[in-house]
């Protein structure tokens, strides 16, 4: 008799400001779930950041955009907005968020935080950060400018522990470096350029600009 090999659904998570969404969030969660075979990848922008106070637009304005970002897409780029970090309140922890996923959907699920390599130069300032290996894969690929090397000790003996060539068939626990083609925008860039008054075509999708044009949103009062 045949056996089924049950397969193990495999969610990636993109957590990020978002202010505003750009083609760099948008290549990073493509790549992601390119490379790891992702059942699907969530963005998840953050409530009240703690970590970037003054952002320049609202969680809701940033939910919204992001919710534009993705708005075009065919389901099967298999890319969604997860909006809980929104709803929730007080500050947003990763660790959280992870935790509150792992609940719903389950012990048996892969679950992988996808970052770029200048969140996870920052990973041990999150809140409880050893705690979130217990929860998800890390996922990080080099971004622009920001290097893979010299990284804090404390993460240098994470990676030494928990470094793998590529996933484990687990629910978490290991953190993974993968590569993709430099998209050299951020969204303080971004931000720049809209204050001065231009529209960074390409940069960010259509429908978020002409959000950003009809809010007026990041020009100066
Ligand atoms: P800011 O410039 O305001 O710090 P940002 O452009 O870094 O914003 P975030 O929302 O903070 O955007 O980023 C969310 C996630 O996306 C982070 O893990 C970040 O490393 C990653 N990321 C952002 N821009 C890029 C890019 N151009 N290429 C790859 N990853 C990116």
């Amino acid at each position: 008799m045949e056996t089924r090999v049950a397969t193990r659904r495999r969610i990636g998570l993109v957590g990020g400001t978002f202010d505003p969404p750009h083609v760099g969030h948008l290549a990073l969660a493509r790549a992601a779930r390119d490379a790891f075979a992702l059942d699907e990848v969530r963005l998840v922008p953050t409530g009240r950041s703690w970590q970037k106070a003054g952002a320049g637009a609202s969680s809701a304005q940033r939910l919204e955009m992001t919710r534009l970002a993705l708005a075009g897409l065919p389901a099967d780029e298999r890319l969604v907005v997860d909006d809980r970090e929104v709803r929730r309140d007080g500050p947003t922890y990763t660790v959280d968020t992870l935790a509150e996923l792992r609940a719903e959907l389950g012990e048996a699920v892969m679950l992988v935080l996808v970052i770029g390599s200048d969140q996870l130069r920052n990973l041990p300032t999150w809140h409880r950060w050893r705690e979130l290996f217990g929860l998800a894969h890390v996922a990080a690929t080099q971004r622009e400018r920001v290097g893979l090397d010299g990284l804090p000790e404390a993460l240098e003996a994470e990676l030494a522990a928990r470094g793998r060539q590529s996933l484990p068939d687990a629910p978490a626990g290991a953190i993974v470096l993968f590569s993709m083609p430099a998209v050299p925008v951020s969204a303080t860039a971004l931000r720049a350029q809209l204050q001065r008054g231009e529209r960074p075509d390409g940069l960010s999708p259509p429908a978020v600009l002409d959000y950003i044009g009809s809010n007026r949103l990041y020009r100066q009062p």
